[in-house]
């Protein structure tokens, strides 16, 4: 009886990311990480999915007229619930390997960015709730960023974690399982983006799209100039803004340094102003551990670097950072140690 009653539980962790969603299964770990982005076909006025994550993402600005790509969490709240809901329900059934029939609902422990308002964390909970689960719990980014980088959040010793994600970039200071201090900034990898559209509008007069400026930081983007020279280079193609017509450009290591500058030093002063507000005991125990950097943001070249000129404290990057968030919530399933970190209902 015991071991059906294993099977039929399929305990699940979310998180829920601006850009991935990446899902823990109890027992097994992280099974798959997806763009949290959904295609939606619109027939007569009304929605309905047509694909969810890698499916939807291949279809980004590449759609007819009737498909409508989105990512509904674009911002770090919820721009779209119903479709959050959707999404969601999608990527649990996914989970389980196909429609859900077991004995009971799963326990489902979701993150939520710390910024999100009691309006928005009350619809997670519902969507997650309407998607199947009988049990939702839900878990702090910061927090869960935390113990999947493996930090001692359970001590009495203060440690700082930023996470940088596509749509925000969370900070937090996590003493005894709990947040002392959380900051939200809605600056991350799609600002970055964005910015390297703009600067390509401006110097060249091409327009690009979101996808081949991702393309262009992960390629040659970096924090910093590079040492000497213009460092690499890659090719952009895009449409002429004054032609009309499609147009290449090659783009060097320097420029694209230049035009992440803005959302690099926007980062940058989220985690300062967080440092200037942490308690000092607590700012004390920071100097010695350092920060951790996770989420896909902290991948950016030289970005440690960066924030360690600017702090002068210690940085490091958590090992696969983009799978932290996942790993700290499916610790909260896996070890009753840390369920103190999961917030009341
Ligand atoms: P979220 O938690 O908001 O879903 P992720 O932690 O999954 O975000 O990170 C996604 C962001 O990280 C995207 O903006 C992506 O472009 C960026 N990213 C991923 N890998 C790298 C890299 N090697 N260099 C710079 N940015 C990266
Ligand atoms: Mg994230």
């Amino acid at each position: 009886m015991r071991s059906l009653f294993n099977f039929s539980s399929r305990d699940v962790a979310i998180d829920l990311g601006t850009a991935n969603t990446v899902v823990y299964v109890r027992g097994q770990g992280i099974v798959f990480s997806e763009p949290s982005v959904v295609a939606l076909e619109v027939v007569q006025g009304v929605r309905k999915v047509r694909a969810v994550g890698d499916d939807a993402k291949l279809m980004l600005g590449k759609t007819p007229e009737n498909i409508r790509t989105i990512r509904p969490l674009r911002a770090g709240v919820i721009a779209d619930i119903e479709v959050a809901e959707e999404m969601i329900k999608h990527f649990i059934r996914k989970a389980h390997g196909g429609p859900s029939r077991f004995l009971r609902g799963p326990e489902v422990v979701i993150s939520i960015p710390s910024g999100a308002t009691n309006v928005e964390r009350r619809a997670i909970r519902d969507a997650v709730s309407n998607a199947g689960a009988d049990r939702v719990s839900l878990i702090e980014e910061p927090m869960a960023a935390a113990i999947g980088a493996g930090l001692p959040v359970a001590e009495p010793v203060g440690s700082m974690v930023v996470d940088i994600g596509g749509g925000t970039t969370e900070v937090g200071v996590i003493s005894l399982q709990g947040l002392a201090l959380c900051r939200s900034a809605r600056v991350g990898g799609d600002k970055m983006d964005e910015a390297i559209i703009s600067y390509v509008r401006r110097n060249y007069n091409l327009l690009i799209g979101e996808g081949t400026a991702e393309r262009i930081k992960l390629e040659i983007g970096s924090a910093v100039r590079p040492p000497e020279g213009n460092g690499k280079t890659t090719l952009v193609r895009g449409r002429d803004v004054g032609r009309g017509m499609p147009g290449e450009v090659e783009l060097n290591q320097a420029q694209v340094a230049e035009a992440l500058a803005e959302p690099v030093n926007q980062i940058v002063e989220v985690v300062r102003t967080a440092l200037e507000h942490t308690q000092p005991e607590i700012a004390a125990d920071v100097i010695d551990q350092g920060i951790t950097m996770t989420g896909g943001g902290s991948l950016l070249r030289e970005f440690d670097t960066v924030l360690q000129d600017a702090t002068g404290l210690p940085v490091i990057v958590a090992e696969d950072p983009m799978s932290c968030v996942a790993l700290g919530a499916g610790r909260t399933l896996e070890d009753q140690v840390y369920r103190g970190a999961l917030m009341a209902a």
